[in-house]
């Protein structure tokens, strides 16, 4: 039997009278990758504070390889080679990303003073970014760089810290698919060397691709591990929300009207090549390809932020000209984007005012804002929504991922528009979560609402979409309808470039 670097007996950590940790036992073995997974509120970063050394247990033991071992600060934790990246990255903001990511580890000087010595940090840094593929100016200050990028200093922070152990709490809930390679090869790296990870992520696929074992933790408690092998994702679903899957995707069956869009022979540098297509009203599209197919590209060019080269788009059987994203809206074409921290939401601007941030007019006449108008109906928004949050008057940065995603979507449903752009709407929000948006998306097919859905989750396409489209090299390669759509044709496709109709 392999001796776990890590072993957990009975942690119990009593949070408030709402919430406990309670009987914990888990092992981490070296070299392996073990995924945590459970709905928002469960306990995975408490769990993983308490072995960081940054939450003192109430009662149990940690062994490390084998010994008891107290931890009680995360400088002691970092003595004993374990360290944590943390969801919100805390990083000096006006530091630079070097200075961060050896704010630890800094080479001194050989001098008897012992004095940082800047220049070989700074080369340190650039050294290890682009061996890390991290395209990123070690100079620049926090403060100047989005979220990504930060979660990827924090794991930078760590893998030089020569830690034995890290706990990643989700890393990637900001990542779009190319920081996710850039986080796969360093994974893939440290495993080698012998490190131990926890994973706590959202994404199911992205915890096959990296992991070997997953835990699942529901309401403070762990309620099994398996090796990822051996675990189907629907048993997953049911274990962390300990319900049957049977409404994962509450897909309505609605009687599609009118065209509302068609694109004709649309044509964008190499990214898109001769697009053609039209969505109805009532209807939920799905558009999917591998990264880089265009199929965010298509988003772009219908909300007027990308331009065209060649091609037709008609809106309610007019010729459109979207030049701008007011053009767009003006269109009435709503558009939320896969970055939502970056594109989607005014961070620093209250839930309430993002909510009506994209349809002001309707509650201004003309110089004024009717200020009491705007709360009543973002208060109906959350209360309808579900979002968990302390007032309306809380700022949108402290949301979890899935509750921004949902507050975005509340602002464009205040919104007149008619065609709903959705890009990976639900990348990195628990399960409960992603089925609150698809009823959101319900409501608005169900008001006469019509919604293209770009996402690489097949599963989720194939549950929500009337048809779906597959992308390759900026072309559509296959358009297939809900009732013959299967995860493996529309793999085929998008990895195969091969026409359906070839
Ligand atoms: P997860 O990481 O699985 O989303 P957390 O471990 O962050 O869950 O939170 C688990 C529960 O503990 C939540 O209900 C949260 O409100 C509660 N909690 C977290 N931190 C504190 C705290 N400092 N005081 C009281 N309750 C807390
Ligand atoms: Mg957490």
């Amino acid at each position: 039997m392999i001796e776990p670097v890590l072993r957990l007996e009975n942690i119990n950590k009593k949070m408030s009278d709402f919430f406990a940790i309670s009987n914990i036992n888990l092992e981490l073995l070296p070299g392996e990758v073990h995924a945590i997974v459970g709905e928002n509120g469960s306990g995975k970063s408490t769990l993983m504070r308490i072995i960081a050394g940054t939450l003192p247990k109430d009662s149990g033991s940690i062994y490390l390889n084998g010994n008891p071992v107290d931890i009680n600060s995360s400088n002691e934790a970092k003595k004993l080679g374990i360290t944590m990246t943390h969801q919100e990255p805390s990083l000096f903001e006006h530091f630079s990303v070097a200075e961060n990511v050896y704010f630890d580890n800094a080479p001194f000087s050989r001098h008897f003073l012992k004095t940082v010595n800047w220049s070989k940090m700074n080369a340190d840094c650039r050294k290890l970014l682009s061996k890390l593929n991290i395209h990123l100016d070690s100079q620049k200050l926090v403060k100047d760089i989005g979220n990504a990028q930060r979660q990827l200093i924090e794991i930078a922070k760590a893998y030089v810290s020569n830690a034995k152990i890290i706990l990643m709490d989700e890393p990637t809930s900001s990542f779009t698919e190319s920081e996710f390679i850039i986080l796969q090869d360093i994974i893939h790296e440290l495993k080698k060397s012998g490190v131990s990870i926890f994973y706590i992520s959202h994404r199911l696929d992205e915890i096959r691709q990296l992991c070997d074992r997953v835990t699942v933790m529901r309401d403070g408690e762990i309620i099994g591990t398996e090796s990822i092998c051996n675990m189907e994702t629907s048993k997953l679903i049911t274990m962390m929300t300990g319900l049957d899957i049977k409404n994962r995707y509450p897909k309505l069956s609605l009687k599609t009207g009118k065209e509302v869009l068609k694109v004709f022979n649309i044509s964008a540098g190499n990214t898109l090549k001769d697009i053609s297509f039209s969505l109805r009203r009532r209807e939920i599209i799905g558009i999917t390809g591998l990264a880089g197919s265009g199929k965010s590209k298509i988003a772009k060019v219908l909300f007027g932020v990308d331009r065209v080269d060649s091609g037709e788009i008609i809106v309610d059987n007019r010729l459109a000209s979207l030049r701008s994203p007011l053009d767009a809206i003006k269109e009435g074409i709503g558009y939320v984007p896969e970055d939502r921290q970056i594109e989607g939401l005014f961070m620093y601007l209250k839930i309430f005012e993002n909510i009506s941030a994209s349809s002001i007019s309707q509650f201004s006449n003309k110089y004024v804002i009717d200020s009491h108008k705007e709360k009543d109906i973002a208060t109906s928004f959350v209360d309808k929504l579900g979002i968990m949050i302390g007032t309306i008057y809380d700022k949108a940065e402290n949301l979890s991922g899935g509750n921004q995603q949902k507050v975005i979507l509340a602002k464009w449903m205040t919104s007149k528009s008619k065609i709903f752009i959705l890009d990976e709407p639900t990348r990195g929000i628990d399960i409960a979560a992603k089925v609150d948006v698809y009823n959101m998306m319900n409501d608005l097919v169900r008001k006469g609402a019509s919604i293209i859905m770009i996402s690489s989750d097949i599963d989720e396409l194939i549950g929500m979409c009337d048809r779906v489209m597959v992308l390759y090299g900026g072309k559509i390669v296959a358009s297939i309808p809900q009732s013959e759509a299967t995860q493996e044709k529309i793999m085929y496709y998008a990895t195969s470039g091969k026409h359906a109709d070839e």
